[in-house]
């Protein structure tokens, strides 16, 4: 079933230009983008979008990160998307992440790691309303 994931570029490979070639990725990889913006959140967005990290040490530092220039915001569609989004992305540390993910070769630390991705049904589900009206998704 086709199923729609939340991408996010993050202020770190916006930053280094390296946004065009992670579309590519997407794109080469079979994900239809459905919705695309660029936007630049406050730190007060940026803590309401990572809600679900507020007791985690590192949320303070995120969203500061997170609200530190532009993103670019996506809508991804596909089959298994969020599942195959998540492995086309890498693990959250670059350092553990395969050959040939985003986060492999676009990120630099563990925080500044170049990509969002849902993990889950139910955080797409949070995180698409979050940026995008249904009207805008096509
Ligand atoms: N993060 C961090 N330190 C950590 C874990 C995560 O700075 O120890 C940041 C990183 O930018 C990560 C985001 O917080 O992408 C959200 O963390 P999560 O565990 O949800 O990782 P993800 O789902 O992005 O792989
Ligand atoms: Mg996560």
């Amino acid at each position: 079933m086709l199923e729609r994931t939340l991408a996010i570029i993050k202020p770190d490979a916006v930053a280094s230009k390296n946004a065009g070639k992670i579309i590519d990725m997407l794109e080469s990889n079979g994900f239809s983008i459905i919705g695309m913006k660029k936007a630049h959140l406050t730190k007060e967005q940026a803590k309401k979008f990572y809600i679900v990290h507020k007791e985690r040490p590192f949320y303070d530092s995120l969203t500061t990160f997170m609200s530190e220039g532009p993103i670019i915001v996506m809508v991804l569609e596909k089959e298994n998307a969020i599942e195959d989004y998540r492995k086309l992305m890498g693990a959250t540390n670059p350092e553990e992440a395969e050959e040939g993910t985003i986060r492999k070769m676009f990120g630099t630390n563990i925080e500044r790691n170049a990509v969002h991705g849902s993990d889950s049904k139910e955080s797409a589900n949070f995180e698409i309303p979050f940026f995008f009206n249904e009207l805008e998704l096509v």
